[in-house]
Formats: C-alpha cells, sequence, structure tokens
C-alpha cells in the first residue's frame, strides 16, 4: 500500500482556539497550565484528524505556540543576550513569547526579535539571531514531549524539524551583514551539528524510525558554498541512524539538484504542484534505497485535486518505485484553512470545489487507493464526486464571463503610457497648486471600535443602508475637518467603510467568494482569512466614488482617492488556479482602470493605488523575476493610464527592498509613490538615489507602528536627509503607513507635528 503522510498540519484551529488561548493568556486572563491544555487537546485533535486519513506518520514539530522557527531557535537555546537567559536553565515559554513580541506575562520586556516573511507565502517567521561562535544546547523540551505525547496515544510520529542549513540562512546577525547567503553563517555549524546529532540521538532512543527535516533553501538560488555543505552537514547527521526525510518545497530543484546525489539522506520530498517538471530528474537520481515523497496535493490553495491527473503523472513513477513512493500534501498545510465542514454559508456548487487541510489529507487518501488499484466502493464514489465536482467547475457559468474575457483579449490596445512625467507633473502642479514639500497621510485614519461596530451591525443587518451611510459620511467629515485644521495640503477620506484593503473591493467585484472559518495563521496569534477568487473578475458598480466624491465635495483642498492594486488583491487572496496569475491580475487591473477613471469623472484629481505587496510577488527563483515583474507593471500601467496627465497617480508600498527592482518601480511610472523609510533611518532612499528616480516620492517621517508621538526635530531631519539625496521638489511629507491601527489623540499629534516639519522645511535655510 502507498504510504502517505503530511508534513505538517494548521495549529491555530479550526475556531481559532489556540488564537484565543494564547490571547487570554498574554493579557492574564488565562494560567500557562490553561493554556497548556489547549496546545495539547488542538495537537490530539489534529492528529486524529490524520491517523484517520490514514497518514503513516503523524508530524510532531510542526505545532508551534507562536512560530516553528521560533519553536527550534528556541530549543537551540540561540537566545539574544538582551533576554538574559541564564545558559543553564531551559528556555521558559514566556521567553519564547518575550523573543516574539518583546513582552510575556513573566520576565522583563525587551526589544522583540525580527519577524519576516517565510519565503513567497502570506506566514512569517521570527528570524533567528546568529552570532559568531553561538553556542548551542537542547534548552527546550517541549518537542520530545510531544514526541512522548503522540506515541502514547498509539501513533507512529514522524518529527519534524528545520534543517541546519536553511535555518542559519534564515538567521540574521549583525556579524553577518551580507544577506542570507553570507558565507560566514556556515562557521556556525561547528557547534550546531553537534545539537543536531543529539536531538537525532532522542528521536532514536525514544523509538521514532523517520525524522523530516526540512531544507527548503534548496528550492532557492544558493551559492556554491552553501550548496556545498550539504555533502558535509547530512554525512555528519547519518551516524544517528535515522531515516532522514530531506523535505523542499515552494519551488523546483534546479540547479541544486546535483547536492542531492550521493546524500545520505533515507529519502525525498518534493513540490509536484508548483515544479511538477522536476519529477523525471528528481526520479533518476533516487537511489535504489531512497524514497520519494511526492508533494502532489497542493498545500498552498483550497482548490480540490484532479485526481486523475495526479494518478497520471504518478502511475509510471509508482510503477518503478513501489513502496518507495510516498504521497504527501506539496507543502505543510499551515497555509490553508483547518476544515471545509465548518463553512455554512458558501453555496454547495463552490463548496464542492474546495478542500481545505482535512479535506486534503482525504484528497490523499483517496489518490493512493486509486494509485494502488485498492480502491473500496466508498473510494470509488468519492473519486466519482470529485471528477463530478471539477467538471462542474469547469463548465460553470459563474466562472466564465465573455465580456470579461473579449476586453481583455483587446486589452493589448488599450494605453498604458501616459504622457513623460515632466510634462504631466507641470500640469498637475498647475491645477493642484501644492506647496513644496507637500503634506499627505497614506488614507486610513484611526479605525475605532464605534467604526468597527457601525460596520458589523449594519453587515448583520441591524441597522439600515441609510443610517449606516449617514454614519459614515459623519466619520469622514470628522476625518475632512480634522486635516482641513491642522494644514495638510492633500486630504484623504479615512477608509472607515473598510475592514481590510483587499477583502473591500473582493466583496464589490465579481468572481470573489468569502469563507466564515476561512482562518490561515499570519503570524503569532495573528489570522487573514483570504479571499477565494474563484472566476473572471468584473466590477459591476463603481466601488469607491460615491464616498470619494462625498469627501470631495467638503473641502476645496484636493481629496485623495483610495485603491487597492491589482497585485496586491491578487497576492492576498487564493487564486484560481485554472488560469495564470497574470490573467487574473490582468482583469483586476481592467476594474480598477474604470474605477479610476469613474474617480476622476466625479472630480477626483488624485487617486493612490496601494501595491504594499508589490515585491512579496516575486518568484522565489531570480530567473522568474523578469517575466514577474513584466506583468505586475504592466498590470498597475493598465489600471491607471486611462486618466488624463492632470490627474496624479499616487501608489504606496510598506517596508521593503527596492534597490533590486528600481527599474520596475520606476517602470510604474506613478508620479508619487510613498514608501516607509523612517525605520531605516533614510536608508531605504539609497536605492531611489542610485537609480535617479525621476518621480515624485513620499518618503515616510514618522513610524505609525509605535504610538510614539514624533517630534518635530527630527522629521524636519530626516526630509533634509532625504533632500541631500533627491531634488527637494520631488519631495512629499507624509507617515510610513496607514493610521487605523492608531488611537486619535496621538494621530493628531503626530500628523500636526508633520505639518510644521513641513513648514519649517519650506521656510528659506
Ligand atoms: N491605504 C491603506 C491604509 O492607509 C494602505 C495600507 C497598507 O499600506 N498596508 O490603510
Ligand atoms: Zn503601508
Amino acid at each position: 500500500m502507498t504510504i502517505i503522510h503530511n508534513l505538517g498540519f494548521p495549529r491555530i484551529g479550526a475556531q481559532r482556539e489556540l488564537k484565543r488561548a494564547l490571547e487570554g493568556y498574554w493579557a492574564g486572563k488565562q494560567n500557562a497550565e490553561e493554556l497548556q491544555q489547549v496546545g495539547r487537546d488542538l495537537r490530539t485533535r489534529h492528529w486524529a484528524v490524520q491517523a484517520d486519513a490514514g497518514v503513516a506518520f503523524v508530524p510532531v514539530g510542526d505545532f508551534a505556540w507562536y512560530d516553528q522557527i521560533l519553536e527550534w531557535t528556541t530549543l537551540l537555546g540561540a537566545v539574544p543576550a538582551r533576554f538574559a537567559q541564564p545558559a543553564d536553565r531551559p528556555v521558559s515559554l514566556d521567553t519564547l513569547f518575550r523573543m516574539a513580541r518583546g513582552r510575556a506575562p513573566s520576565g522583563t520586556p525587551a526589544a522583540a526579535c525580527e519577524m519576516t516573511k517565510w519565503f513567497d507565502t502570506n506566514y512569517h517567521y521570527i528570524v533567528p539571531e546568529l552570532v559568531p561562535q553561538q553556542d548551542y544546547r537542547i534548552a527546550r523540551e517541549d518537542l520530545f514531549d510531544q514526541v512522548r505525547e503522540a506515541q502514547a496515544l498509539g501513533y507512529q510520529v514522524k518529527p519534524v524539524i528545520p534543517g541546519p542549513l536553511s535555518w542559519l540562512w534564515l538567521g540574521k546577525g549583525d556579524a553577518f551583514s551580507t544577506g542570507a547567503g553570507d558565507v560566514g553563517k556556515l562557521t556556525l555549524l561547528k557547534n550546531l551539528l553537534p545539537v543536531y546529532k543529539e536531538v537525532l540521538a532522542r528521536f532514536k532512543a525514544m523509538g521514532v524510525q523517520w525524522v523530516q527535516i526540512d531544507e527548503p533553501i534548496l528550492t532557492l538560488d544558493l551559492p556554491a558554498q552553501w550548496r556545498e555543505a550539504f555533502a558535509q552537514v547530512y554525512a555528519g547527521l547519518a551516524p544517528a541512524g535515522l531515516n532522514i526525510l530531506l523535505a523542499t518545497y515552494f519551488e523546483a530543484l534546479g540547479d541544486n539538484l546535483p547536492v542531492l546525489k550521493g546524500l545520505p539522506v533515507q529519502g525525498l520530498h518534493i513540490d509536484l504542484v508548483r515544479a511538477p517538471a522536476q519529477l523525471a530528474d528528481v526520479v533518476a537520481l533516487l537511489r535504489p534505497d531512497q524514497v520519494l515523497s511526492a508533494g502532489i496535493i497542493n498545500g498552498r490553495n483550497i482548490w480540490r485535486t484532479d485526481l486523475d491527473e495526479a494518478r497520471a503523472l504518478l502511475a509510471p513513477v509508482k510503477a518503478q518505485l513501489g513502496e518507495r513512493l510516498w504521497l504527501a500534501p506539496s507543502c505543510s498545510l499551515l497555509h490553508v484553512p483547518v476544515d471545509l465542514a465548518h463553512e455554512h454559508e458558501l453555496d454547495a456548487e463552490l463548496k464542492g470545489w474546495l478542500s481545505f487541510a482535512t479535506q486534503k489529507l482525504d484528497e490523499l487518501r483517496c489518490l493512493a487507493a486509486f494509485l494502488d488499484n485498492t480502491a473500496d466502493a466508498g473510494i470509488q464514489a468519492a473519486l466519482q464526486a470529485q471528477r463530478v465536482s471539477l467538471q462542474s467547475r469547469r463548465a460553470s457559468s459563474r466562472i466564465h464571463n465573455a465580456a470579461v474575457q473579449r476586453r481583455l483579449k483587446g486589452a493589448a490596445e488599450l494605453s498604458r503610457n501616459r504622457a513623460p512625467f515632466a510634462q504631466r507633473i507641470a500640469r498637475q502642479q498647475k491645477e493642484l497648486g501644492l506647496p513644496a514639500y507637500p503634506t499627505t497621510t497614506i488614507g486610513s485614519f484611526p479605525q475605532t471600535s464605534e467604526i468597527r461596530a457601525l460596520r458589523r451591525d449594519w453587515k448583520a443587518g441591524a441597522i439600515s443602508d441609510s443610517a449606516y451611510e449617514k454614519a459614515i459620511r459623519g466619520e469622514i467629515e470628522h476625518v475632512i475637518r480634522f486635516q482641513e485644521k491642522i494644514g495638510l495640503d492633500v486630504l484623504v477620506h479615512g477608509e472607515p467603510e473598510r475592514n481590510d484593503m483587499v477583502e473591500y473591493f473582493g466583496e464589490l467585484l465579481a468572481g470573489f467568494a468569502f469563507t466564515q472559518n476561512g482562518w490561515v495563521q499570519s503570524y503569532g496569534s495573528r489570522c487573514v482569512k483570504p479571499p477565494i477568487i474563484f472566476g473572471d473578475v468584473a466590477r459591476p458598480a463603481p466601488m469607491t466614488v460615491a464616498w470619494a466624491a462625498y469627501a470631495q465635495s467638503l473641502t476645496d483642498k484636493p481629496v485623495k482617492g483610495m485603491l487597492t492594486g491589482p497585485v496586491t488583491i491578487l497576492q492576498w487572496s487564493f487564486v484560481r488556479d485554472d488560469q495564470p496569475r497574470e490573467v487574473i491580475c490582468h482583469q483586476l487591473a481592467l476594474a480598477l482602470r474604470d474605477e479610476v477613471v469613474d474617480l476622476e469623472k466625479a472630480g477626483i484629481g488624485i487617486i493612490q493605488i496601494d501595491e504594499p505587496a508589490f515585491r512579496e510577488g516575486l518568484p522565489l527563483r531570480r530567473a522568474d523575476w523578469a517575466v514577474y515583474l513584466a506583468w505586475a507593471v504592466d498590470s498597475f500601467r493598465m489600471a491607471t493610464a486611462g486618466v488624463r496627465e492632470e490627474t496624479q497617480i499616487h501608489t504606496h508600498m510598506c517596508y521593503s527592498e527596492f534597490n533590486d527592482i528600481m527599474s520596475a518601480i520606476a517602470a510604474m511610472d506613478a508620479d508619487v509613490i510613498t514608501i516607509e523609510t523612517s525605520r531605516s533611518n533614510m536608508e531605504l532612499l539609497d536605492a531611489f538615489e542610485d537609480f535617479r528616480y525621476p518621480n515624485d516620492i513620499g518618503p515616510g517621517v514618522y513610524d505609525i507602528h509605535s504610538p510614539n508621538v514624533p517630534q518635530i526635530g527630527p522629521m524636519v531631519d530626516l526630509m533634509r536627509k532625504a533632500a541631500s539625496r533627491l531634488p527637494a521638489e520631488r519631495l512629499w511629507v507624509n507617515p510610513d503607513c496607514g493610521l487605523k491601527t492608531r488611537a486619535w489623540p496621538e494621530t493628531e499629534a503626530a500628523l500636526l507635528a508633520m505639518v510644521q516639519a513641513a513648514r519649517t522645511l519650506r521656510q528659506p535655510a
């Protein structure tokens, strides 16, 4: 029988039980034992779900209180000095929480560790902090306790741990400043490997047979020294006598494939959803004693698998490898919601197209039986049902919109070009009459609990449309009056009607669906509920025009219209898998183009299209960047080029590195780009300076993530610094990002100081 297994199960809980327990514990409302009990319950339940589906080994080590990398970092005792961890004592759960978020119910608060995106997912991990000669030791017992816990329940266990090379690659330290690939980090292997050996020896002593070691960096562009390090590392781990399943995911092994040749591991997991074409090359490389774990069910998306297609791909391999072929999801199921059974509002047709973590394991079980030709009546029926639902999806009139498709075909002729920037900006200045160093904000104003309650009541039908509209108009008026009062130059309406910058648009566009419980962990206790783009995207009616026009009607100052860009909507949704992403992106761009044109018609002279996810859309391999950047930039230009030269287009991007994508940023050709720079002390401007970026820039002058009110002096200094690098006449003054997470008092004080700073800058030196 073909073995099926799983790389990891979502830990947050179908009802976000872990989130609630964590937040209760942090707030002092639950004690540590209550928190531990929630963890045990979740693990017990999740192992049972997996065992019921027939997985051969339950994964252990995928459970994490905050993040699986942080679990491992603390197991290794790699605690930064500022947390004052005694070298001879175990690392406590509260120290783990202090590392994650700066504070915990016990222990002295200290600056939290950095958090960053996990490969190209929307999950964030806590970055390990590396120092030269760092000492490692087994400093936490949780993982071993969990192995025992699962064994006590009668399960065969497969511990899942980050590989030493991936852990080092993901780590950072002041002594290793040249990026992920700094070879200096490899010197830490000397201290690291003995602890890995000790961990494996302890697993072995506990009766474990297989351990899954995740080395996802094998799908990245690796410097030669990193590639070469694999042989030495795994030769070092082999004597532990455990079967090692080396897991790779998110991309093809590509030029790292030769690394695997002769590597003393007993199995290899590859991602056949993202990279099916690598199958033959990998099979050719396997030794007769090695297992291939085929990642065949998509761990990153929520569509049902075409099991006939999967079987067709794998049948020849099955014939060749027999029992040495295992089946698994492509990656950990961390990236999909837990269970479709908790969706009660999706219609039956759409629901039939979907598969969450629990359903994916069922698909795996069916596929195994199908491949083995052992499908009983129940599985036959399930296979047939799967075929029917896939067929219904392909044929459904709901996913095809002939008008959109026709329009997209003709879209090649739609203009993407505006007049040259110099000409545009001159006309815009004439029309807008803004002072030097114009001031603006990024869009949202504080989302008070009253605003949230208002939206909730309206959605629940508790208040009428007209009462809702009146209340939102009241909020807009309040925000406009405030901005006028403090003397901002370009105003915004404040986004009170938006719960979330993607969900708001998704709800107004055709082709989107929303779940009730489709939560996916983003970081720690934070979850997101990505919209599902299931069909051709269209804009049945204007989405923001009425609110923007109302805001503009209240003031003589220009009000900036506010939209979310096509790439960001795409990145933060579950996207249909029957069309290339670039097609969906262009459909979104067309819908937004119409909105931009309608805003202009309604008298809005400045329109901002936020693209905070622009950089995170970059493929993992550099060779694939150009193709992505070409369609991402083209989508932005398509969305924005429908307006007059006088209409000013802004874009906004949150903290990101720009130096290696400057030509794409310039090609977007926004009249004004606002970016997060205050935390980097304007260092992010280097890229714009070196590139001689020609258009206007608003480098954020204060950090909106902190409640601290910024002082005038430092903001003036930051802007002077910016003006020493870029022409002063190209500069805007604005906060780093939207203000929705802030409270009013600090927002008032901060923006007032910011306006004062701009006034200081305008005075002759
Ligand atoms: N306009 C959005 C806001 O101000 C932008 C949010 C973002 O950049 N993530 O909230
Ligand atoms: Zn932002």
